[in-house]
């Protein structure tokens, strides 16, 4: 009977509200869950994916947009993170602006090698995680007004690992930098060999110490910033080739890593071993440089290597051709009735 007079009875204006009140109401479901969730996946697009990054060092939250100002160099700890070629190129060059040099194109999977995955599967991965086609990037552009050729190479992308592409960057950046006759300034990252071309890959190792050599013989500087980490292969060829060979604070920089040395000699490595300020203390670097400053710095050594005037600091503005042009006209009208 309870529950035919319930079924039958005019809801008041209290039952309502007894009624959005209870949890298990379906309406109460709707606008306290699938309303919010609806929201949040609409909304959730348009915030900023990650505002804060954390420091892999120190653990301090950076805030996003002055990570990228700094250089993503930590401003608590000084830590330097990796960074992707282009992010180094916006930093790098004069108002962030360059001139992107295209690279041929090498042969697919020649090998046609298989891992646990097919390697055009692991590219397609690398591709759609880094957005670029391959490990490395070539540029021209100036720093400090001084024109250069740039390489870096992305250890976002399976490692940064030398294959037949990265070879064929390098060749294309002497190359362009002969033409141009312009200095090379080559930004190394990578775990070694891209151990999918087998013996390809490990052809680069001539190839590239070839290209550098046709630089030298074109009496153009080649200067070499060793990024964190630079290893194996890389590090047996045109890493090591530098005029000048400058490196990050804290980089590795090693054919062999630290691990894999302990356990063959089997003894404890000394501290900071293999890290670019032990390889400065040996002998084997010329400078330990912090990001932020390497613009100063490369463009002093290449501006004295080329023999040029020093480098300008602060932001003058840019020399207007069509003015310059205009003033040697109107000097050239002045002196002409005076010649005559
Ligand atoms: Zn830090």
């Amino acid at each position: 009977m309870g529950i035919a007079r319930a079924l039958i009875a005019i809801p008041t204006p209290a039952d309502y509200l007894n009624a959005t009140l209870r949890r298990d109401d379906p309406m109460n479901w709707i606008t306290n869950y699938v309303r919010p969730t609806i929201n949040s996946l609409f909304s959730r697009r348009e915030m900023p994916e990650n505002l804060w990054e954390k420091c892999p060092s120190c653990g301090t939250m950076l805030f996003h947009r002055e990570l990228t100002e700094n250089q993503r160099v930590c401003n608590s700890c000084g830590h330097h993170m990796t960074v992707s070629p282009r992010e180094r190129f916006a930093g790098f060059f004069d108002g962030g602006l360059y001139t992107e040099i295209s690279v041929p194109q090498p042969i697919v999977d020649p090998l046609l090698f298989r891992d646990q995955k097919k390697y055009p599967d692991r590219m397609k991965a690398a591709q759609k995680q880094t957005g670029e086609k391959e490990a490395m990037l070539v540029a021209e552009g100036e720093i400090m007004r001084t024109r250069i050729v740039a390489v870096a190479q992305d250890f976002e992308f399976m490692a940064g690992s030398m294959g037949m592409h990265v070879g064929n960057a390098i060749i294309a950046g002497c190359e362009h930098a002969i033409k141009r006759k312009l200095p090379l300034v080559l930004f190394s990252a990578a775990g070694g060999a891209r151990m999918q071309e087998g013996i390809l890959s490990l052809m680069q190792m001539p190839r590239t110490t070839v290209a550098v050599d046709m630089l030298r013989e074109a009496g153009l500087p080649y200067i070499v910033v060793l990024t964190n980490p630079t290893t194996g292969g890389v590090t047996a060829s045109y890493a090591m080739l530098g005029d000048v060979q400058i490196a990050e604070p804290g980089a590795l920089i090693c054919f062999a890593g630290p691990r894999v040395i302990e356990q063959t000699i089997r003894e404890k490595l000394p501290e900071g071993f293999q890290r670019a300020e032990y390889l400065l203390e040996h002998g084997m670097l010329d400078r330990v440089t912090p990001r932020p400053q390497l613009r100063t710095e490369i463009a002093t050594i290449l501006r004295m290597l080329g023999g040029l005037g020093p480098v300008v600091h602060g932001d003058l503005p840019r020399p207007d051709p069509a003015a310059i042009i205009e003033a040697a006209q109107a000097e050239a009208a002045a002196q002409t009735p005076e010649e005559k």
